[in-house]
């Protein structure tokens, strides 16, 4: 019978799978919307994300995974289930799974969603963590005894590590990313403009305009909201410059907790760093002039990864490959097999 491996990147905003035998990948967003009346779900991924902010009193959407911690298994696994559906497509075949899921779930959820996993229909189940499925999808080469610190910022959590010797030497995992960004972006407009807006256009201006790095752009967008005050329609004209000030603090956040781990890691490695490069992953850095901001804040050089949204979800992929090689502790295996 011909196998199947999948690698699936468990994300608090986007859920990633990648088929490794046809080296496709897929993404869908990690919501669900479900109906309260009936308790049914009603939409999953990305015909969901189309009615944020849009939907009637009776239909509740749901982030599941939101900030990093899996507050409704049910829902993940529905989540789960929709992804490998969609992934096998017609096969019959029951797949190997390699599962990435936030650093900062315990052992006790890990297990709940390897379950979700075989309950969705895997033949066995892989974890592999965060960081090193980012160093792998990155083309960083663990193996080496050399420093490499990974920087995955993502919707609900960044993640940092120093990586060496096909280990994880320290980490730490902060709740403030993506999602920070948009946040303080709808306080902002809010508290200068009077003008409520919903994440989605936030999410919009940060990423059309949003900088937290000074530069010469003259870039500027429309923001259509609600007046506070009037409670009428109302629009406002928001220029890359006065983001930098309203997206500062969660920024300063991310820069005191790579700071914090730096300040852990053993001197030797973090000379290796220094000559590495920090590694940047997940959808968060793709905020203009993040990588500047590091370097200059760390005086260490940033690289961001080829394709650091599907960064981790292609490592997590590749790790098929690399399961001879793993120590222990770096992967763990399900002992659930069909
Ligand atoms: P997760 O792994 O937590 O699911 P992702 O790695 O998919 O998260 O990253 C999602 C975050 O990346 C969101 O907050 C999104 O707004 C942000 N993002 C995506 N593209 C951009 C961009 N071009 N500029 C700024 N932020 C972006
Ligand atoms: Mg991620």
């Amino acid at each position: 019978m011909a196998s199947l491996d999948i690698g699936i990147d468990l994300g608090t905003c986007n859920m990633y799978a990648m088929d490794c035998t046809r080296k496709t990948i897929l993404r869908e967003p990690a919501v669900v919307a479900i109906d309260k009346r009936s308790g049914k779900v009603m939409g999953v991924g990305q015909d969901v994300c189309d009615m944020i902010g849009k939907t009637p009193g009776y239909i509740d959407v749901i982030r599941p995974l939101r900030d990093g911690v899996i507050s409704n298994y049910e829902m993940t696994e529905v989540l789960i289930r929709h992804l490998l559906k969609k992934v096998t497509g017609s096969q019959l075949v029951k797949p190997r799974v390699c599962l990435c899921v936030p650093s900062v779930i315990t052992g006790v959820e890990s297990q709940a969603v390897v379950d979700a996993t075989v309950a969705s229909g895997a033949r066995k189940v892989f974890l592999i963590e965060e960081p090193v499925a980012a160093a792998i999808g990155a083309g960083v080469d663990l193996s080496l005894p050399n420093g490499n610190m990974i920087i995955d910022i993502g919707g609900g959590t960044t993640d940092i590590a120093v990586l060496s010797l096909n280990g994880i030497v320290c980490k730490a995992s902060v709740k403030v990313a993506g999602n920070a960004f948009d946040e303080v972006l709808i306080k902002y407009m809010r508290n200068k403009y009077n003008l409520l807006i919903g994440e989605p256009t936030a999410e919009r201006v940060k990423i059309e305009v949003g900088s937290v790095y000074q530069r010469d752009s003259q870039a500027c967008t429309e923001v259509k909201g609600r007046d506070v005050i009037s409670g009428l329609p109302k629009k406002v004209t928001i220029c890359c410059n006065e983001t930098l000030h309203a997206l500062k603090e969660p920024m300063d956040q991310i820069l005191l907790a790579i700071v914090n781990v730096f300040e852990k890691t053993p001197p030797e490695l973090a000379s290796d760093i220094r000559v590495n490069g920090m590694v940047l992953t997940g959808g968060g850095v793709l905020l203009q002039g993040l990588a500047e901001a590091l370097e200059q804040h760390t005086d260490v050089p940033a690289r961001v990864a080829d394709d650091p949204e599907r960064c981790v979800a292609i490592g997590t992929a590749m790790s098929f490959d690399y399961f001879d090689q793993l120590y222990d502790g770096f992967v763990s295996t399900s002992t659930h097999a069909h």
